[in-house]
């Protein structure tokens, strides 16, 4: 097959070890900067250019698109999706998930686990926002944030107020959010391909830190799901029209509960505590349903 990779880097781990295993099973692959493609978007002949050459004869796209160039790279997936060629992560999914409102609100219609979750747009509300989610301590977190930075703790009503009133300030969107304290600072994340969480680690924060990202110096090791924990995973990445994807789990008292869906999940913390070659699945997943016309959307 020939595979393009849409990654703004090609010596990212997880670009990497993409190319590593797609040539490793004997396809070609190359790396495509999203940046530095560009359209013609005329009736009924879309094409891709890439500095001066027409992109052609792709058999399946895995786009591995940063938070930051979202909106771009959601054009270019729309204009492979209209030209027929299959993507691993689809246009209307990654927009879904880029979200987080959006993705939590289609979380609570399927009716999957998730923290309270309250968010207003009027400074009026704050009092009954904080109430809406049972009171403090609470979470405030950006939408627009990643590796837990705007993610923040208030442990007391007052302490609440003033971190919303500061985000309302900075005219940022935002949600606020129960504080699961029986998940003691670690959460769950489940690489989910297809129908199937290939792997699982559990992500623990330093020492009197909540947040466990690994960029903010958490660690990670393997770990066991329970099978509702497998299965909440799996419909979350469903629920998104995803056929990739990191599902943010916390474990809670009243079982798993849902935070985020990434679509461009990093593969060096996963491999790493897991030792398993994720990498190797994705490829395999692309060979197995990589077909011509077969993306669900169509440029949306
Ligand atoms: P980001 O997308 O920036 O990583 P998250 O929403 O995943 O932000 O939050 C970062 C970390 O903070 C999570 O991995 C988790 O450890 C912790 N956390 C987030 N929300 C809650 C919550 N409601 N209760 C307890 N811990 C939380
Ligand atoms: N690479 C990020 C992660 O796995 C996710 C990026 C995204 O899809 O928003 O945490």
């Amino acid at each position: 097959m020939k595979i393009a990779i849409l990654s703004r880097n090609r010596r990212l781990y997880s670009t990497r070890r993409l190319i590593e295993a797609a040539e490793e099973r004997g396809h070609e692959v190359r790396v495509l900067d999203i940046l530095k493609c560009y359209m013609d978007i005329t009736p009924s002949n879309p094409s891709i250019w890439y500095i001066g050459e027409k992109l052609e004869g792709f058999d399946a796209v895995i786009p591995r698109i940063g938070a930051s160039v979202t909106h771009y790279g959601l054009a270019v997936i729309r204009q492979f999706e209209m030209m027929g060629v299959y993507c691993l992560t689809e246009s209307v999914a990654l927009g879904r998930s880029r979200d987080k409102l959006r993705a939590m609100q289609l979380f609570s219609r399927k009716g999957l686990g998730m923290p309270r979750t309250s968010f207003a747009y009027h400074v009026h509300n704050t009092k009954d926002l904080i109430k809406l989610v049972g009171g403090a301590p609470l979470v405030v977190k950006l939408c627009e944030g990643t590796q837990g930075r705007g993610v923040v703790l208030a442990e007391t009503a007052k302490a609440a107020e003033s971190v919303i009133e500061a985000f309302r300030e900075l005219r940022a969107e935002f949600l606020v959010q129960e504080f699961i304290k029986e998940a003691g600072g670690s959460d769950i994340r489940a690489l989910v391909i297809g129908t199937k969480v290939v792997a699982a680690m559990q992500r623990t924060a330093m020492e009197g830190e909540f947040r466990s990202n690994l960029h903010r110096g958490g660690s990670a090791q393997l770990v066991k799901l329970t099978p509702s924990e497998r299965q909440t995973a799996v419909k979350a990445a469903q629920t998104m029209g995803l056929s990739i994807a990191g599902v943010d789990l916390l474990r809670s008292s009243r079982g798993p509960l849902l935070m985020e869906v990434n679509s461009s999940p990093g593969l060096e913390g996963i491999e790493g505590a897991t030792h398993k070659d994720v990498a190797g699945a994705i490829i395999k997943f692309v060979e197995e349903n990589a077909k011509p016309n077969k993306t669900r959307t169509r440029g949306g």
